[in-house]
């Protein structure tokens, strides 16, 4: 395979294909099949004795989610990648590969609703206990790290409240307890932030998001920096528990990433205009993005991230009904849970993506019922903030009346 660049705006349209094998076709193909034909008995013996290469069966390995993959190593700077039919699959995958009963995980302050819900499980069924720490220095890790301790789960920026972990920290602590770093890299994509590079062994992607960019596919990758460890992991979990993504989404995928730098350019544009206005209206009571210069770790946002990303996240004041007033007002932007799309979104986190986290643990998290988290996307800006600015007349002349 020809490498052409190590530049992301390069490899995200070329990396992993040779139109070449496949009938000159500029666009990837999209292999549509379950299964592969064996030209005899002995061939079939050999594939599946891994003495050849070859397909053998979709769930093992599919060309079309093949090239998503080698694209998305290549991009993320890893050695391997694997596709997944959903975020939450990816996540599932590397958590169950690393623990066992008894073993503990070492997460992040914050981190996505499903994923802790996910930890809750593995807790009650194997043992297997995690506990959620803010991870800004090295010395407050170390105190949290156990003697089953196999894993640092990190997100940063953390959602829905953008704060930061210092992944060179914990790169740090990790190496010295030769512990695995996993980072779930959504909220940045590749484009702004590449993990791997900062130490950590294992990066995932909710490919739904930012990744695809479209709005029409669930998917998930992960990458690892080590090839054979991540060989490995195909042929074990990812084969034996199923969570693969079909040939159809990676080949959307494909398309959708292609633009990836270009819209992450425009989307952290808008963001950056929408923080402005946001700043100078009196119904906004705190504001979190992780490049405003009045972000509390501002300093490790600069040093790990290349830009802040699409995502603002705001508290109004009054409380949940006049978030949820605000939120009905709006037209352009819509209401919807995920995030990264070409349409702005925004959402509840307290009632809707963090509504699984027990109150106490969520106020704690600082998700408090006043919280918006809002995605900025590809829309003009006027139209965006006209959209805000009606709605934020609205909530004026609501919170006068309280
Ligand atoms: C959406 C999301 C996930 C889960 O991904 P799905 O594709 O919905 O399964 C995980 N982590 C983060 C940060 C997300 O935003």
């Amino acid at each position: 395979m020809k490498k052409h660049s190590n530049h992301l705006e390069t490899t995200i349209i070329h990396h992993g294909y040779d139109s070449s094998e496949h009938h000159d076709s500029l666009a990837a193909p999209l292999y549509q099949t379950s299964t592969y034909s064996f030209a005899d008995a002995a061939e079939g013996e050999r594939r599946f004795a891994g003495e050849v290469e070859g397909n053998i069966y979709s769930r093992l390995g599919n060309p079309t989610v093949r090239i998503l993959e080698q694209r998305m190593a290549a991009v993320e700077r890893g050695a391997g990648a694997l596709a997944f039919g959903s975020g939450m699959a990816a996540v599932s995958a590397i958590l169950i590969y690393l623990t066992k009963a008894g073993d503990h995980v070492l997460c992040s302050r914050g981190i996505y609703g499903c994923t802790f819900g996910l930890l809750g499980i593995m807790e009650e069924k194997y043992g297997i206990t995690h506990n959620l720490i803010s991870m800004t220095t090295e010395e407050e890790i170390e105190q949290h790290i156990r003697p089953e301790t196999v894993c640092l789960y990190v997100e940063t920026p953390i959602n829905p409240t953008m704060e930061l972990v210092n992944l060179e920290a914990v790169a740090r602590v990790a190496a010295k307890h030769n512990i695995k770093v996993v980072v779930d890299n959504t909220f940045s994509s590749p484009y702004l932030q590449n993990p791997l590079e900062q130490g950590a062994d294992y990066v995932l992607h909710s490919a739904t998001k930012y990744l695809n960019g479209h709005g029409d596919v669930i998917g998930g990758v992960l990458v690892g920096s080590d090839w054979e460890d991540m060989q490995s992991l195909r042929m074990t979990v990812q084969k034996d528990i199923g969570g693969i993504m079909s040939p159809f989404d990676a080949w959307l995928l494909l398309r959708g990433m292609k633009t990836l730098h270009i819209r992450m350019d425009r989307h952290v544009a808008n963001a950056e205009k929408v923080l402005a206005f946001l700043k100078g209206q009196d119904a906004v009571k705190s504001i979190y993005y992780p490049t405003d210069e009045n972000h509390p770790q501002h300093d490790i946002a600069i040093k790990q991230m290349r830009a802040g990303g699409g995502l603002i996240s705001f508290e109004l004041e009054g409380g949940k009904a006049q978030a949820q007033n605000f939120m009905d007002a709006l037209s352009l932007v819509k209401i919807a849970v995920s995030l990264g799309d070409a349409e702005t979104l925004i959402q509840h986190p307290a009632s809707m993506t963090h509504a699984v986290v027990p109150q106490e643990e969520r106020e704690s998290m600082g998700i408090t019922d006043s919280l918006l988290r809002l995605s900025v996307g590809l829309e003009h800006t006027d139209d965006i903030i006209a959209d805000l600015e009606q709605a934020f007349a609205k909530l004026g002349s609501e919170l006068q009346e309280i």
